[in-house]
């Protein structure tokens, strides 16, 4: 039996659920919910979400971001040591 994720409702397969009332959240969901939170907290329990937060990577931000860097000519990789 698969629970619906607690963000978008649909059901959640590659989820974390939390441990204290079960609620699942998918990965993305989890991801973009907890995003910027230091303290993030279950949505139906508020008790503390015990998992490591997915970083949520955008698509489409980042194959647009590789095709431009990979037009780029080699001798960019000289320059990379900006942080
Ligand atoms: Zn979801
Ligand atoms: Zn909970």
């Amino acid at each position: 039996m698969v629970k619906p994720c607690a963000i978008c409702h649909s059901l959640a397969f590659q989820s974390q659920t939390c441990e204290n009332c079960g609620v699942r959240i998918h990965l993305p969901c989890a991801a973009k919910f907890f995003k910027n939170n230091t303290d993030p907290r279950c949505p139906s329990c508020k008790d503390y979400w015990p998992h490591e937060i997915p970083v949520f990577q955008s698509q489409t931000l980042s194959q647009s971001a590789s095709s431009r860097a990979s037009t780029a000519p080699a001798s960019t990789a000289s320059r990379t040591r900006r942080k």
